[in-house]
């Protein structure tokens, strides 16, 4: 059987189905729903935040957000993200400056987010890459001292510590492969009244009743549909975070002797497996899709060198950055994985054999 990274967990049927006789029977589809509200509601008391303004998806999540703050000329990035990171700022006439990454966290690099601060900066823009955190202290000071915004992209990071009030804003994405989806979607989170009235009309054109336009806005809502699958699904998110860790614990038992990869611990939510190859990643990679294990090098190139800013970029080092697209290595999880599935993959990893027809992992 075929295994991909990123199954979607599919919650409950048949609570999902009665959200839907909800809807019927409201005839309220969309626009700011009872559903909508209710989760909302209900991450805002999960991530004790203040606010939460769900959207269509993180993409424009953090696109509303950076419009909101008033951003111009650049926003400093990590490079080692998943491309919509920068296409969301790209595509709104921003300029994604790429920073590299620490190599313990995996984060935007706080040292190096310093030397790449110009007069055209307004922001830094962290991600809490595999729901580990950013080193949001330090980051935050820099942005002081600089006067410039920081918020997060928090797609990986749903209901890791301390997630959901850092920075200006922060943003989850619900995305079918995410830890909680709602088919699509996404999560504003922010302690910050002001931006989140202003995030909540330009999520609906600029409305701010039936009439009246107070600003610029766009069509970010999300529907009512969305928000049953994700009211159904944020119910067993406890259950998709004891199943995920209980599958880290077995990838870590049985690779515990193989001397070629090591397993890196994952964010709070476990949504991510992520090995660190050191031998020939992509002979491993092409080894675990021969017998049917779809494994996914995520991010490989680092945004730096994606079309289309390999273009113009300058050719500044990207160490860490460079060497783990290379090295890195995403395996599958979640609730339709078996022990057995887990024991196969790192039979597979285990008895690998490298270039030169040697077994590189006996025992
Ligand atoms: C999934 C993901 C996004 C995009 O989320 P969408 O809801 O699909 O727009 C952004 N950033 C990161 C790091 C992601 O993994």
């Amino acid at each position: 059987m075929t295994l991909h990274v990123g199954r979607p967990n599919l919650p409950n049927k048949t609570q999902f189905l009665s959200y839907l006789t909800g809807i019927w029977e409201r005839n309220w589809l969309t626009n700011d729903g009872p559903l909508v509200q209710e989760f909302e509601q209900k991450i805002s008391k999960l991530l004790g935040v203040e606010h939460c303004i769900a959207v269509a998806n993180a993409t424009i999540g953090l696109q509303l957000v950076a419009k909101a703050l008033g951003l111009t000329g650049e926003v400093i990035v990590p490079s080692f993200t998943f491309i919509a990171t920068a296409h969301a700022l790209s595509w709104i006439g921003l300029t994604p400056v790429f920073c590299d990454i620490d190599r313990h966290t995996w984060c935007i690099n706080p040292e190096r987010v310093e030397r790449l601060i110009t007069e055209k900066a307004s922001a830094i823009l962290g991600v809490h890459l595999f729901g580990r955190p950013c080193d949001h202290a330090r980051l935050s000071k820099i942005a002081r001292a600089h006067e410039l915004q920081l918020f997060y992209d928090a797609a990986h990071a749903f209901g890791c510590g301390g997630i959901g009030g850092l920075g200006e804003a922060e943003v989850f994405s619900f995305h079918a492969t995410k830890c909680i989806n709602s088919f699509e979607g996404g999560m504003i989170t922010t302690n910050h009244q002001v931006l989140a009235e202003r995030l909540r009309l330009m999520r609906n054109f600029g409305f701010e009743d039936e009439d009246l336009v107070v600003s610029l806005g766009i069509n970010g809502k999300m529907s009512e549909v969305h928000a049953a699958m994700g009211l159904a699904s944020l119910a067993q998110f406890q259950d998709v975070v004891l199943v995920n860790r209980q599958n880290f614990g077995v990838y870590r038992t049985c690779l515990t002797d193989v001397l070629d990869v090591t397993l890196h611990y994952p964010g709070d939510n476990y949504q991510y497996i992520v090995l660190e190859v050191y031998g020939d990643r992509d002979g491993l990679y092409e080894a675990l899709r021969s017998e049917g294990v779809l494994a996914r090098r995520y991010f490989n190139p680092g945004c730096h060198k994606s079309f289309p800013y390999a273009f113009a970029w300058s050719g500044r080092q990207m160490t860490v950055t460079d060497y783990l697209s290379a090295h890195v290595l995403c395996l599958p999880t979640g609730m339709s994985v078996t022990y057995e599935d887990i024991e196969r993959i790192c039979g597979i990893i285990r008895n690998w054999r490298d270039g030169d027809g040697s077994i590189r992992n006996s025992s």
